[in-house]
């Protein structure tokens, strides 16, 4: 286990981020523990917390790798923190990231030697060989594809019928974000876009995504449904959507600032 002890007063108020196999901790009414170590009810090795950052000017904590709390319906996606703060969303997308990164970098995968932290970034160092790594970030790209009061819209193979979204793909070694764009559209459903606007961006611990987002005017071709990815994908009204991401994902809000465009423009 690679050590990255924190000097902690035992009385100190925080919340606390209690991670298990890419699960959140949540107390029965969905929140976030917070309290002092001491009134958390588990037994803590020092060296499983670290420090995430601030929440409402108290600091918060990553307890790492813990199986203690055996009942599994304590245990959460952070999706489900979506809803209720975006600031704890990110907390909890930070915590999830950093335990992944402590859990496969325990050893160096240049000279297969124990890996340790180094103190002033978040890094682990083999002593022997040198190697550094930082945690896995992947990039990923969203576009909501637009043509005169529509929006394309596709359902993956992986969500159920009914449920659709704008495209969506990862970066590749070497791509900008836009060139991703322009070939995961191309791939996934066979249009040529133009006109690409950057919109923002969303950390998405699932597990170490960066979404970025994107909206693009429709230029040419026929919608041709890449196989085994894009289950299916048409044109949709933005007068008449069907069921697509909630509002605090980043599609879902580029899906519902493309629909506000449409209709302000009317
Ligand atoms: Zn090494």
């Amino acid at each position: 286990m690679i050590k990255h002890s924190i000097s902690l007063p035992k009385e100190r108020l925080g919340y606390w981020f209690i991670v298990n196999k890419g699960r959140l901790y949540l107390t029965t009414d969905g929140q976030v523990p917070h309290g002092t170590l001491t009134s958390l009810t588990i037994a803590t090795q020092p060296e499983q917390i670290c420090w995430l950052g601030d929440y409402q000017q108290q600091p918060c904590y990553l307890l790492v790798d813990h199986d203690q709390i055996s009942d599994d319906s304590f245990w959460h996606s952070a999706r489900s923190l979506l809803a209720h703060s975006e600031a704890l969303f990110e907390l909890a997308a930070r915590a999830l990231q950093v335990a992944l990164f402590l859990q496969t970098h325990r050893f160096c995968g240049q000279c297969g030697s124990a890996m340790h932290l180094v103190h002033w970034e978040l890094a682990a160092l083999c002593n022997k060989c040198g190697h550094r790594c930082y945690p896995r970030i992947a990039p990923c790209v969203l576009v909501g594809i637009t043509r005169p009061g529509q929006i394309l819209l596709a359902r993956s193979t992986r969500h159920k019928p009914g449920f659709y979204s704008i495209l969506a793909g990862f970066v590749e070694s070497a791509e900008t974000l836009e060139q991703a764009a322009v070939r995961e559209v191309k791939e996934e459903v066979g249009v040529d876009i133009t006109n690409l606007v950057y919109v923002g961006s969303q950390p998405w611990p699932f597990p170490h995504s960066l979404m970025t987002g994107f909206t693009a005017e429709y230029q040419q071709g026929d919608i041709v449904c890449q196989p085994n990815e894009i289950a299916e994908a048409a044109w949709f009204d933005l007068t008449n959507l069907p069921e697509v991401p909630p509002k605090e994902t980043l599609s879902g809000r580029i899906i519902r600032q493309l629909q506000q465009k449409h209709l302000n423009n009317r």
